[in-house]
């Protein structure tokens, strides 16, 4: 009777898999048990967008898809677009005889950076200078309703780079030089992935429902150590330097349950981490228990050889047993697909290690409901760029604002701004270009210049709509001195820095102001007070002008909410954010971090000047 009831329950198409209600290892177990080598590989891979058509997603049961920067379905692409073109390949990944959803991922490392009209967060590295966890979990948060908003259940971030010197051009991607305020902003993840139950094991990847995505703590490890700041390149530090400064951020990444870890193209030592089985398989997954997936970065497994590609199968065979679960191979799928075929099937590659990787992935899928909730929530479109997350942003920008210098004398500070009617000069390319102030990662992979990219508010139009209605805000990229004399201006705002970029193309060993900054803080301040804001994605050198300048702020990358500049220097709020990075005098300095033996700092780690708001002005 017993057997005659279960099989009447179950009906005929019954699948422990797909049933909720069964223990997730159980789930697990079983649908691994009816997976053929084909099947397993395609849960390996992650194809890029492009290349995602439903026939290949189906023909060779993708695991997962992304959209590498900048990578968008169409311009100005609508919340639509985005859902229904994810709806599709998960009708295809569907379709498939066992019905796996595939996962797609997407760099919203600041906001959901990809997509027209998303609130765009300041990049890391002003997070890190607002020193507060828990602003930082609520943009975690926001950033997941809006990418779920778009139909997309993956995030790669957040990057936990401890950023060691500031000529890597991805240093405005870690909160910090200092482990342990990245490990703070690890925060980031409970908002984005939702907050892990109190009884939850260590390491085990957790997504609490539809309104969050699953997050991954990237580069491991020691991507912020490289040589000179060189991206991708060799990170020389004793095993007990790796441990003190680059690992910590990854112990509390756990801790909180991110579901994935992406590998960095960088080697520690002189070996690549794509091929490092010691610091993945036996300290990631053996000594941190980490439970979730381990993902290559793009072409990371193609980088293990010099030139990449030189000899796939060799990488293919470091990689995989060096315990990579899913590759991230946006053009090689074929290949790989073939190769790892003939190594499993001769024993090169074994099916535990295969096992392993699958059994990591489809843990990640169910624990995150991918199987109850494959398809896009086409509630949360109103989510995208939405009032509230522009407010958060606006904070965020508020508390990011560094003041390293109010005055030319302790009693002669000019900050905060009044409001009242006066004639003030704006000057600088920055002041009125959104995409200066969202930097790299932004609509475009290396980032955009313009006021066309998306919506937000730039410096000048926040100063324009905080000052007294009579006030005359003139504008001028680069005034010259007969403009200056002329004209009878109060004082001056000069914003300037440097021009958007991503990855290697931001790798600088001069981190001089470009072209024509330097011009236009000479000309304005020394004709008048002044203001210098500086847009940038680390510390550039400001020795030189800065007798010069009354009032210095560092700003960041503080992307659309310009307005929190002006609620800051006009005196609605006060300036609070602390350095999160050593302020070098040369070059010449560098690498310098806080606690080295000879540390010279123009401005030290964590320092920051405040201000009182002033209401009455
Ligand atoms: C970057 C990663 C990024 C990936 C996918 C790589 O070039 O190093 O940080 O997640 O591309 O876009």
């Amino acid at each position: 009777l017993f057997i005659c009831c279960s099989v009447l329950m179950e009906g005929s198409d019954y699948a422990k898999y797909k049933d909720p209600k069964q223990p997730l290892n159980v789930r697990i177990n079983d649908l691994l048990s009816r997976m053929t080598l084909a099947e397993k590989i395609g849960q390996m891979s992650q194809i890029a967008r492009e290349n995602a058509t439903y026939d290949v997603i189906k023909n060779y049961f993708i695991g997962s898809v992304l959209s590498g920067g900048g990578s968008v379905p169409a311009p100005n692409a609508s919340a639509e677009t985005w859902m229904n073109m994810i709806n599709d390949m998960q009708k295809a990944a569907l379709s498939t005889r066992l019905g796996i959803p595939m996962i797609y991922g997407i760099d919203a490392v600041h906001g959901h950076n990809n997509v027209y009209n998303a609130t765009i967060f300041p990049h890391n590295i002003g997070l890190g200078a607002t020193r507060d966890p828990a602003l930082v979990k609520k943009i975690g948060a926001a950033t997941a309703l809006e990418v779920r908003a778009t139909g997309i259940p993956y995030v790669f971030a957040p990057c936990v780079a401890v950023c060691r010197d500031p000529r890597w051009g991805r240093c405005y991607e870690s909160y910090s030089e200092d482990p342990k305020v990245v490990e703070e902003m690890t925060e980031i993840i409970p908002g984005l992935q939702g907050d892990i139950p109190a009884d939850s094991r260590k390491g085990v990847p957790f997504v609490a429902g539809t309104r969050n995505v699953a997050a991954c703590a990237k580069h491991y490890v020691g991507d912020g150590g490289t040589y000179m700041g060189i991206n991708e390149n060799n990170t020389i530090i004793s095993q007990h330097g790796l441990l003190s400064i680059h690992m910590p951020p990854y112990y509390h990444a756990i801790i909180k349950g991110v579901s994935t870890v992406m590998v960095s193209y960088s080697s520690w030592n002189g070996v690549k981490m794509h091929a490092n089985h010691y610091l993945v398989t036996d300290f990631l997954k053996g000594l941190l228990h980490f439970r979730g997936f381990v993902i290559s970065d793009w072409e990371g497994i193609d980088r293990i050889t010099s030139p990449p590609h030189a000899n796939y199968s060799y990488s293919i065979q470091a990689g995989i047993s060096a315990g990579i679960d899913m590759v991230m191979i946006p053009y090689a799928f074929k290949e790989f697909k073939d190769d790892l075929t003939y190594q499993v099937q001769n024993n090169i590659i074994p099916m535990s290690r295969i096992d392993d990787a699958v059994r990591r992935i489809l843990r990640v899928k169910f624990t995150m409901g991918l199987f109850e909730h494959p398809f896009a929530d086409p509630s949360l479109v109103d989510q995208l760029g939405k009032k509230e997350h522009r407010e958060l942003a606006r904070t965020a920008v508020r508390k990011s604002l560094v003041l390293l210098k109010n005055g030319k004398t302790a009693d002669n500070s000019i900050l905060p701004l009044p409001k009242k009617p006066v004639k003030i000069l704006i000057a600088g390319s920055h002041a009125d270009n959104l995409g200066y102030q969202c930097g790299g990662w932004t609509i475009s992979w290396q980032g955009l210049s313009g006021n066309n990219l998306t919506t937000g508010t730039t410096i000048l139009n926040a100063i324009q709509s905080t000052v007294d209605a009579k006030t005359e805000v003139i504008y001028s990229k680069n005034p010259d001195s007969g403009f200056i004399s002329c004209n009878n201006f109060s004082y001056a705002i000069v914003v300037v820095g440097e021009h958007p970029y991503a990855e290697t193309d931001g790798d600088n060993l001069n981190l001089t102001i470009p072209d024509p900054g330097p011009e236009v803080i000479q000309n304005v301040c020394s004709s008048m007070k002044c203001v210098v804001i500086l847009i940038s994605g680390r510390p550039l050198v400001i020795e030189p002008y800065i007798n010069k300048i009354d009032a210095l702020v560092a700003a960041w990358l503080p992307g659309t909410e310009g307005q929190g500049v002006a609620d800051v220097l006009f005196g609605d709020y006060g300036f609070s954010g602390k350095l999160p990075r050593t302020w070098f005098k040369s070059v010449d300095q560098l690498p310098m971090n806080v606690g080295d033996p000879h540390y010279d700092p123009l401005f030290p780690f964590g320092f920051g000047l405040t201000t009182e708001p002033a209401n009455a002005n």
